[in-house]
C-alpha cells in the first residue's frame, strides 16, 4: 500500500498515510519497533484531539518559531519516527530557521544512525550531526546520553519531537529552552518543556516552520515578546481540556483560522 492507494476522499486519510510511513521506516530500518508502539499511543491522543491544530497548539508553535529566530545555535532534534513520518518537513524547518538537525536514538544502533542520516540526506538536509557523539548529556546513562559536542551539546534551543521523558527533563536540566512536540500534554516531555507543542509532528513542524517566515523580519523585541507572552502550564492545560472533551469548545480549543 502506498500513500496515493488511499483514496482522497476517506474520512481518516492522513492517520492511515502516516501509519503507512511509520510502517516503512520500520522496513526501511530507520524506526525502532518500539517506534510503532510511540505511534500508537500518539494516534489516540490525536483522535482526542479531532486531527487538528488546536489554538493552543498553534501558539506554541509561533512561540517556538520565535524561540528558534532568536536562537544563537538552534538545534532540532530527529529520531526514527520523526524521519519516517516527517524527513520533507524536518529539513525545511531547520532551513528556514537556520538549525542544525541531528540524529538522536533511544535505542542507538550504528545502523539506525547511518540509516536515518543516509534518509534524510535523500531529503535534502545539506548536513546531519549525531554521528560523532563526542558530547555526553549529564545525568543520563551512556548509550541515551549520547550528543555531538557541536551540535546538541552546543545548543541554546533544542526542537525535541517525541523525546522520552527522562532525556527531556536531562536536557532541561542543561539549561537549553526546550521545544518538545508530544501529543501527550501529560507526559513528562511536554511538562518538562519550555515551549510544549501538543501537535502532531506531522502538523506542527511545517507549522512552526510557516510562523518562522511570518516573523522572519521582526526585531529581536518583538520575537523576544511573543516567547514572553506563551505561557506553558495554560497551554498544557487548554491541551488537556480538549482531550477530555471538557464542556464546550473555549477559544483555546478553537482551530486557528490559517491552520
Ligand atoms: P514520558 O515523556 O511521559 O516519559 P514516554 O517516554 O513514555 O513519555 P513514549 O511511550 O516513548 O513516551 O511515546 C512517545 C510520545 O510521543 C507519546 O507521548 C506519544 O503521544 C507521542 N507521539 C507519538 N507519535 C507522535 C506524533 N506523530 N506527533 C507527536 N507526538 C507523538
Amino acid at each position: 500500500m502506498s500513500d496515493v492507494e488511499i483514496p482522497d476522499d476517506h474520512p481518516r486519510r492522513e492517520s492511515l498515510v502516516t501509519r503507512h510511513r511509520i510502517e516503512a521506516g520500520v522496513e526501511k530500518g530507520i524506526t525502532s519497533r518500539q517506534g510503532l508502539i510511540a505511534q500508537g499511543r500518539g494516534e489516540a491522543f490525536d483522535y482526542l484531539l479531532g486531527e487538528r491544530t488546536i489554538a493552543s497548539a498553534d501558539e506554541a508553535e509561533r512561540a517556538a518559531a520565535a524561540a528558534l529566530l532568536l536562537a544563537r545555535h538552534p538545534v532540532i532534534s530527529v529520531n526514527g519516527n520523526v524521519a519516517a513520518l516527517a524527513p520533507d518537513e524536518t529539513v525545511a524547518l531547520a532551513e528556514t530557521v537556520d538549525a542544525d538537525v541531528e540524529v538522536n536514538l533511544f535505542n542507538r544502533t550504528d545502523g539506525r544512525m547511518a540509516a536515518i542520516a543516509t534518509h534524510l540526506r535523500e531529503h535534502g538536509a545539506a548536513s546531519v550531526k549525531g554521528l560523532t557523539a563526542d558530547g555526553r548529556i549529564p545525568g543520563i546513562s551512556h548509550e541515551r546520553a549520547k550528543v555531538d559536542a557541536d551540535g546538541i551539546g552546543d545548543a541554546d534551543v533544542v526542537v525535541v519531537p517525541l523525546e522520552d521523558g527522562d532525556r527531556a527533563e536531562a536536557l532541561s536540566a542543561m539549561g537549553k529552552t526546550e521545544i518538545v512536540i508530544d501529543l501527550n500534554p501529560m507526559s513528562r516531555s511536554a511538562r518538562s518543556a519550555t515551549i510544549p507543542i501538543v501537535d502532531n509532528v506531522v502538523r506542527a513542524l511545517p507549522n512552526v516552520t510557516r510562523h518562522a517566515r511570518q516573523l522572519r523580519d521582526a526585531s529581536r523585541e518583538e520575537l523576544e515578546a511573543v516567547v514572553a507572552a506563551f505561557d506553558p502550564e495554560r497551554a498544557l492545560d487548554a491541551a488537556e481540556r480538549a482531550i477530555r472533551g471538557c464542556g464546550p469548545e473555549t477559544e483555546d480549543d478553537r482551530p486557528p483560522e490559517n491552520a
